[in-house]
């Protein structure tokens, strides 16, 4: 059974351009944004275009190209934030914790001293996400050479 899209839900918005992000990265299938209520510092989100609720409804290209941009961006959390590990991670349902029925995956860094801030709880100030994003694309463009 598929979970029926919503095209007016925040991640399609952001998609079209309807609400603003702290964009990161972008490619033909793609785009990655900082979480605006980030679990810890660096917490990015990659968000496939594909008009899909949840990996269930996902085209096998469209996952792996989400697969893909998301192996590229967190290389360059992981260079920008330099963090003690990476968690990456994707709710299907609310009973999973999804909260934005658009599929995308979560990219979350850990460090040691640090536990975790609540999931889609707290909001970041926009100047801390657009340092944070402005870190995570210097990292990329370091990467790419
Ligand atoms: P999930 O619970 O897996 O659906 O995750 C949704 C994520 O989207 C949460 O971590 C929220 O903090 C994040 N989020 C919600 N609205 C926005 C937004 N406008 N821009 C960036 N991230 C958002």
């Amino acid at each position: 059974m598929q979970a029926e899209y919503d095209s007016n839900n925040i991640f399609a918005r952001i998609l079209r351009g309807e609400l603003p992000c702290f964009k990161v990265y972008e490619d033909a299938d793609t785009i990655a944004f900082m979480d605006i209520m980030p679990q810890s510092d660096g917490h990015t989100l990659v968000v496939p275009k594909e008009q899909a609720v949840d990996v269930f409804g996902l085209s096998e290209a469209g996952a792996a190209a989400a697969i893909r941009a998301t192996q590229i961006v967190a290389r360059g959390v992981r260079e920008a934030f330099q963090p003690d590990g990476v968690v990456i991670s994707q709710f299907n349902g609310a009973a999973a914790g999804q909260t934005v029925p658009h599929i995308h995956f979560h990219i979350v860094p850990r460090y040691v001293d640090q536990p975790l801030r609540g999931h889609a709880r707290q909001q970041q100030d926009m100047g801390v996400l657009k340092q944070h994003a402005e870190r995570v694309i210097a990292a990329l463009a370091k990467l790419k050479g």
